[in-house]
């Protein structure tokens, strides 16, 4: 078995879970051995189902630490892994200890924070994959293409989970306008 690391990157609202989603399913009907990760602060929705905006969803399992994936992915052909940037950086070599096993791992993940900022272990998987895609929003103030995640609510803490109450999808030129008024 030949195993790789795919990066599905984005900024909220990119359709990145709903890609990830589509891959594993796609590897399910191929009859593989399919798991799904995310780290166990992630509750926005049910606590064992990665939820995309689009509402799809598929078991997934709550896990502190990305070390704890390599024990509980043992058997597995295709590991998916969601919400990838709030994992510390110990992913990275978990990440490649699976491929190097011959595991195909998918990991799904915010490319940039809410300053624009690389996000926690992202910016090194996409060094470390095979296979790097980059999937855009559609900007809510213009309707360009958005990259960024703007955040609509006053907290500074890096991580603040929330959905279009707490952040919306923004273009180049609307995210730094709206950076400027802050
Ligand atoms: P991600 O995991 O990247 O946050 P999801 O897969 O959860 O993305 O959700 C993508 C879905 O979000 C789209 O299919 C669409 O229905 C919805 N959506 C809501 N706001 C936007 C937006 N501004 N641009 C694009 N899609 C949006
Ligand atoms: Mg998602």
């Amino acid at each position: 078995h030949r195993g790789w690391i795919e990066v599905v990157a984005g900024s909220m609202f990119s359709g990145k879970t709903e890609e990830l989603i589509r891959r594993l399913n796609r590897a399910k009907i191929a009859r593989q051995r399919v798991e799904i990760f995310k780290p166990a602060l992630d509750t926005r929705y049910h606590e064992h189902d990665v939820v995309s905006h689009n509402a799809t969803s598929i078991r997934s399992t709550p896990v502190q630490l990305p070390e704890e994936i390599l024990l509980l992915a043992s058997g597995c052909d295709v590991v998916g892994i969601d919400e990838a940037q709030f994992f510390d950086h110990s992913l990275v070599d978990v990440c490649n200890q699976l491929a190097n096993q011959g595991t195909r791992v998918i990991v799904a993940g915010l490319d940039m924070d809410y300053t624009g900022k690389p996000f926690g272990p992202m910016p090194a998987l996409m060094a470390v994959a095979e296979f790097v895609t980059k999937v855009n929003a559609v900007c809510v103030c213009c309707g360009e293409v958005a990259a960024y995640s703007f955040r609509i609510a006053a907290s500074e803490a890096q991580v603040l989970l929330g959905e279009t109450d707490s952040y919306e999808a923004r273009c180049r030129p609307c995210f730094q306008a709206g950076m400027q008024e802050k």
